[in-house]
């Protein structure tokens, strides 16, 4: 059974509760795990704040030395760690080694900032004091994770929070702790001090991660109605947040677009993770002249995307990772489809019998999906893409901008000036130019509108791990 990690101890729920984490390929348990609470939060805040103490104090450049090697060790445990990765989150296994690969990535380009904490100097009025600008790491900081993403949004979180020396109480999304276990299993073996990372597993421990008060700043990744019941309990406490939130990101085709790199941008940034992700291609605008083109083109690929168990070679996509989460995307295309939408590809489930078990659904692509349909107002959590052909740039940017949210966005076009257009106007925290939607170490990542406030990646996001602290030295 697996164990929450905090200090020095491998422990189970104060309470003595578990639940079961099941596999959304095959319906089988995966391992039993403690449903942690209030008082387990308790336990790890308290072995944080202890830690915290050392962790702070620590020379910057011990501390990226610590990192470095923490994050080699981590590394080195890739193959161990992806199919336990695919077995509890259902992604294939490419997918797992990419994303157990870029946490312990991330935590060495933020174990490379630990030592190059800046301040400033300021002169004042007065010729015998002056003044200085320390930063100082915040304390214990609490990190909460979704499911569709374990290991990088908890390492979004806790490599530039433990870089700059604070330290974690992270809590995974109640289906998804087993791999994050492992990776911080792996940071400690490495050699992370006990209760620099603690880990709470279950659903009752956000809410007691927000309340605790020895918790001072929060970072959370989810949805935008989780995001605003954190953030109105988090005033509570007058505590720091970021929030980072849906989105349902816009990608506009010109007709001068390189087609075949846009087709496969524009697939892999639906599709990938089962279409499970934030930053993801989420509405498509096609410009007239490109229309029938590049929709062949992703059709073509559509059908390359062969749907299976993550554990399987030849699986190009998972399964959802929930029967709600599939529900509630089949709830959407029906409501496209019952406004008068066109299938063009997929639609429904795969059928065979190796589907019968798991939360299987086709990769699908519409088109004529009306003004108002679901698709368009929603975020869509799975590999579904809604497509509209437009006639100019103009007619874009006024779609893709009618959105609540403002997470990402891209624009495929030989013509800068339209480009640099749509990266003046598109309300999003991150713009593609031609390029797959990706998000770099070194750029700062975050939302607008309802994807919520803050950053993570850059040094933006190690930043907002510390606190400026103004001194003034009198009598010198
Ligand atoms: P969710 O909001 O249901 O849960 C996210 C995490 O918050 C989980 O660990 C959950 O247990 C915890 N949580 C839920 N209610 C809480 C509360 N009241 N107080 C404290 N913690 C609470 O989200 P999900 O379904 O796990 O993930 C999918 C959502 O996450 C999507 O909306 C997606 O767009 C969003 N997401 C955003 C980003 C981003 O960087 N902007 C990245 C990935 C996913």
């Amino acid at each position: 059974m697996a164990t929450m990690i905090i200090e020095g101890e491998r422990t189970r729920a104060a309470s003595g509760k578990t639940y079961e984490v099941r596999n959304p390929a095959t319906g089988e348990v995966v391992d039993q795990v403690p449903a942690g609470g209030a008082a387990d939060v308790d336990k790890a805040a308290q072995a944080a704040a202890k830690a915290f103490s050392s962790w702070s104090r620590l020379a910057p450049a011990k501390r990226a030395e610590i990192l470095h090697k923490a994050a080699r060790n981590m590394l080195g445990k890739v193959e161990e760690i992806a199919p336990i990765l695919t077995k509890e989150q259902g992604k294939t296994l490419l997918e797992s080694r990419l994303e157990a690969q870029r946490f312990g990535e991330n935590i060495a380009w933020f174990a490379d900032l630990a030592d190059k904490i800046h301040g400033e100097h300021v002169s004042l009025p007065d010729t015998t004091t002056y003044g200085l600008v320390v930063r100082k790491p915040i304390g214990v900081t609490g990190a909460i994770v979704p499911w569709n993403f374990p290991l990088t949004l908890a390492a979004n979180k806790v490599a530039p929070s433990i870089a700059a020396g604070n330290t974690v109480v992270l809590k995974p999304a109640s289906t998804t702790p087993l791999a994050t276990l492992a990776c911080i299993e792996a940071l400690i073996e490495g050699g992370l001090p006990e209760g620099v990372v603690n880990v709470v597993l279950g659903t009752a421990t956000g809410e007691a991660i927000v309340d605790h008060p020895l918790i001072r700043k929060i970072a959370l990744t989810g949805s935008t109605p989780t995001g605003k019941k954190v953030m109105a309990r988090a005033a509570e406490g007058l505590k720091k947040i970021t929030l980072e939130l849906g989105g349902s990101d816009p990608c506009i085709v010109l007709d001068d677009a390189d087609l075949e790199a846009a087709a496969r941008a524009i697939s892999i940034g639906r599709f990938f993770n089962c279409g499970q992700a934030c930053l993801a291609v989420k509405r498509l605008y096609i410009q007239e002249g490109a229309y029938d083109a590049l929709m062949e083109k992703l059709v073509a690929r559509a059908s390359k995307l062969k749907p299976g168990n993550g554990l399987d070679k030849d699986s190009r996509m998972g399964p959802m990772h929930t029967e709600t989460q599939r529900a509630e995307v089949e709830a959407q295309l029906k409501d496209a489809v019952d406004r008068g939408a066109k299938v063009v590809y997929g639609g429904g489930r795969p059928k065979g019998a190796e589907y019968d078990k798991g939360w299987f659904i086709e990769p699908t692509i519409l088109e004529n999906v009306p003004d108002g349909a679901r698709m368009w107002t929603e975020e869509v959590f799975g590999p579904a893409l809604p497509v509209r052909k437009i006639k100019d740039l103009d007619e874009g940017l006024v779609l893709a901008n009618n959105s609540q949210f403002g997470l990402g966005s891209s624009i495929w076009t030989a013509n800068m000036a339209a480009a640099r257009r749509a990266v003046d106007e598109l309300e999003a925290g991150y713009t593609w130019v031609n390029a797959l939607q990706i998000a770099h170490d070194e750029l700062p990542f975050g939302g607008t509108k309802q994807s919520g406030f803050g950053k993570e990646h850059g040094v933006e996001a190690f930043l907002q791990y510390t606190e400026e602290k103004s001194v003034v030295y009198g009598g010198v």
